[in-house]
């Protein structure tokens, strides 16, 4: 499937260093199960930095198909994209109410903006759009834990008594977001769900919103009445630890630009890593400019804190390691197991897909899986698989 959006397309097929496939099927199948564990919730979905990395247009498309009615973004020029592809659906900004003219962006798209502070209240209060029977609509973020975005407790009191009274906003949603929801056992996933309980109480008229991804597996009360997945829909393991009960969706294969032969005691890349065996090397046309981190270097690479080995490539039915350090435009892969002939310019490495989980891939790098996905590049050809709308 191609795309007629040049972001989307990609790169020429024909010239580009590597290619990113996105499985909109398993998309699709992974929102289906993260809605089922949701019930009696209804999912929404968290499309922010252009789909996790993946493409705002097509992922968006993919979630109406399967009934989702409810998107969250981080920003408002987010949130037109994906009105683009979601007409009729609820569509909220997490955090981007910072100016009066700001709020045309919302009317324009009729956006809900996520309202945490006073400032955020007293914007929309005087420029939000008005549907007629519902002044202003908006959701509101309390907080209870991350003390990163939200109205603090007090600020909730006084607002849902001044609110009563004048009617001025229409709160649809009440959220606040989980600080631990990854640790189950964490104390804090219950401290946080019951100030939120208490909070929400004095807005009764709006529904309510605590679980990303890993909230949903918290269960039960943590469900509340919407969800708000994200990276498990893109296939990461939403609760590490455990077997990953989600699809890959996101693959990332660099084609092998050059294969050469150093023998040992030779040495690769910047920083000059030496060979301790007779090497044969597929020089790949992607590095970390195209988001494979430099941190997933290769063993005996001094850079790094994450797995030891560094992170590997997948070809020929086999795991191949990184060669040295990771560079901007070019990875070499060590692919002596393979054999003389098994490879030649022109093919595929995986760096990322069903064989080289997301996940795996992210604690090669050390980072997550968050940081890996909304850090892929633009200079990949992209391919969407599935999906069965029209493009
Ligand atoms: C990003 C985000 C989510 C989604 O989190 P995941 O861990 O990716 O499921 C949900 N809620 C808020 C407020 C967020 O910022």
């Amino acid at each position: 499937m191609t795309h007629s959006d040049p972001h989307l397309r990609g790169a020429d097929p024909r010239v580009a260093g590597g290619r990113l496939t996105v499985d909109l099927d398993a998309l699709a199948a992974n929102y289906r199960f993260l809605a089922e564990q949701s019930t009696p919730a209804e999912a929404g979905a968290v499309v922010k930095a252009d789909a996790y990395g993946l493409g705002t247009g097509p992922v968006v498309e993919a979630l109406v198909a399967e009934g989702c009615r409810k998107f969250f973004v981080a920003l408002p020029e987010e949130g037109l994209a994906v009105r683009a592809s979601a007409p009729e659906a609820d569509i909220y900004v997490f955090n981007g109410l910072f100016s009066p003219e700001a709020a045309s962006f919302y009317r324009e798209g009729r956006l809900l903006p996520v309202l945490n502070s006073q400032s955020d209240l007293a914007i929309w209060e005087a420029h939000g759009w008005d549907d007629g029977e519902t002044p202003r609509p908006c959701a509101l973020h309390l907080e209870t834990g991350m003390n990163r975005l939200g109205l603090s407790a007090e600020r909730a009191n006084v607002l849902a008594q001044e609110n009563a009274l004048t009617g001025a906003l229409t709160p649809r949603l009440i959220i606040s977001h989980l600080a631990c929801a990854d640790s189950p056992d964490h104390p804090m996933n219950r401290q946080q769900l019951e100030s939120f309980q208490a909070l929400c109480a004095l807005f009764p008229g709006a529904e309510s919103s605590l679980a990303n991804s890993a909230g949903i597996f918290l269960g039960g009360e943590f469900l509340c009445d919407v969800t708000r997945p994200g990276v498990a829909l893109y296939g990461s393991n939403p609760v590490s630890g455990t077997t990953n009960p989600m699809r890959p969706v996101a693959s990332v294969h660099a084609r092998i630009a050059q294969l050469r032969h150093v023998p040992a005691g030779g040495t690769v890349s910047y920083g000059a890593t030496p060979l301790s065996r007779d090497t044969r090397i597929a020089v790949t046309a992607t590095g970390y400019a195209d988001g494979y981190h430099r941190s997933g270097s290769g063993a005996g690479v001094p850079l790094r804190s994450a797995l030891p080995e560094g992170a590997h490539g997948f070809v020929g039915g086999r795991r191949v390691p990184v060669l040295g350090r990771v560079t901007m435009d070019i990875t070499l892969f060590d692919v002596t197991d393979l054999g003389p002939d098994a490879l030649q310019v022109g093919d595929f490495i995986e760096l990322m897909g069903p064989n080289v989980p997301v996940d795996e891939l992210a604690s090669a790098c050390g980072t997550i899986s968050y940081e890996l996905l909304t850090s892929l590049g633009h200079r990949f050809e992209r391919h969407y698989l599935g999906g069965g709308g029209p493009v």
